[in-house]
């Protein structure tokens, strides 16, 4: 039996760990260790070598446990799985996505260089790119889907520093509004400013779709981005990142890591294996019951207007029809909408939900409703807010694995109290 053909989530439960070196457990304990005994000194010897990089590891030899800050059962193995659902060369975990995202830009790029963004972007990375990573004389050029290769490469070109764009970095469909972005357009524009002397990374933050309805390493992308305390954690109790790539870009990032001392912790990366092994029912029965609750709410006569995936096919533009083909293999479990009014009646439908929770955060197993205006993107200029559609009377929910029927009976009669 070939275990490579086999689909992630048969392998989620077995994957990378042997049962004969944990006194036969059928689950991977948890390795609350800060450091492994060595059986020589030779022994330790050899696996800091490898660690720095001073000798070349074997073929198929791995690297030897050393010290938790560095690696860990409960970490690689994790990785290990991360690794088949976007088929990566390599992973590495991190105690938080926003260490994941700020560890991979602060490995990529250097004081004077150009980052390229969409937006909009996760608040808490428009933060770090405006004010951490400019504090650091690092420049960044924003830009918004439906924007044309030609008129990202012209606000490149204008700003004169082309030739020290060093990274791009996007998220899609976007948070809040569910805008896409082409991976292949921004593959075309880091083909575009590459160099011998100097690379341009691209990396894309899945969280929204990830791991299972978006691969962005199949459309160009050098890494992909989680918060796995979204879907992958799914079940609002863990904190945690990750980032994949191929081994020589993953290994550049888990070098920072070491250094930041920034990677999740063995109780954490075990809690996100447990989180794997019903990844794919969970997801999938989020997206079933997302499907209903926007048909629900696109005839709402209280609801102006539904950002859903789903409706792209009957609504979309032709750009919009054309990347939600190509990139989607699902609407995923994410909804906006526009009440009719503003703050007032968006607050009205908020307050009176029952089963659903009135929370920031997303891709848990219980439905969660905001309002990205006033919480998660307050932060966001009011022009941009206004470019982007993060209205006042819109509403974010994120769809959980509860029976639909009751999820569109507590917005019924949440919206009945407008
Ligand atoms: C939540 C989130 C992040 C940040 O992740 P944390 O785990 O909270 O640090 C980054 N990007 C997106 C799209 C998110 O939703």
């Amino acid at each position: 039996m070939d275990f490579k053909k086999m689909r992630p989530e048969s392998l989620m439960m077995s994957h990378g760990y042997k049962p004969s070196l944990s006194e036969g457990a059928i689950k991977c304990p948890i390795f609350q260790t800060s450091t492994f005994v060595f059986n020589k000194a030779e022994e330790g010897k050899h696996f800091f070598e490898v660690a720095y990089g001073l000798k070349e590891q074997e073929e198929g030899e791995e690297l030897g446990l050393i010290y938790s800050r560095l690696n860990n059962p409960d970490l690689e193995i994790l990785e290990n799985r991360l690794c088949l659902w976007d088929n990566a060369e390599d992973c590495a975990v991190f105690e938080s996505g926003m260490s994941a995202i700020s560890t991979a830009m602060l490995e990529f790029l250097a004081p004077g260089d150009l980052l390229l963004y969409s937006r909009p972007v996760y608040g808490g990375t428009d933060h770090f790119i405006n004010h951490f990573l400019k504090k650091l004389g690092i420049h960044s050029i924003g830009f918004l889907a439906g924007e044309s290769k030609e008129e990202i490469i012209r606000r490149i070109d204008e700003s004169g520093l082309g030739h020290r764009l060093a990274m791009i970095h996007i998220e899609t469909p976007a948070n809040p509004t569910n805008a896409l972005i082409d991976i292949e357009l921004c593959a075309e524009i880091k083909k575009h400013y590459t160099t011998d002397e100097k690379p341009v990374v691209l990396s894309v933050d899945n969280t929204y779709m990830g791991p299972l309805w978006q691969h962005p390493l199949k459309h160009g992308a050098d890494l992909v981005l989680y918060s796995a305390t979204k879907y992958i954690g799914g079940h609002s109790d863990v904190i945690a990142g990750a980032c994949l790539g191929s081994k020589a870009s993953i290994g550049r990032i888990k070098g920072l890591r070491t250094f930041l001392g920034n990677m999740c912790g063995p109780w954490t990366g075990w809690l996100l294996m447990r989180s794997l092994e019903t990844l794919k029912v969970r997801m999938e029965e989020q997206a079933r019951n997302a499907v209903e609750v926007a048909n629900y709410l696109k005839k709402h006569p209280k609801v102006e207007r539904v950002y859903f995936l789903g409706l792209i096919p009957e609504s979309g533009t032709a750009i919009e029809k054309e990347i939600y083909e190509r990139q989607y293999l699902s609407p995923g479990a994410m909804i906006s909408f526009d009440v009719k009014g503003g703050e007032k009646e968006a607050f009205t439908f908020l307050n009176n939900l029952k089963l659903i929770k009135l929370a920031v955060s997303l891709g848990s197993t219980e439905s969660l409703a905001e309002h990205p205006c006033t919480m998660t993107h307050v932060d966001i200029a009011p022009e941009f807010k206004a470019a982007l559609n993060i209205s006042e009377k819109l509403v974010r929910l994120s769809v959980g694995v509860e029976y639909y029927g009751d999820i569109i009976t507590d917005i019924e009669q949440a919206l009945d109290k407008i």
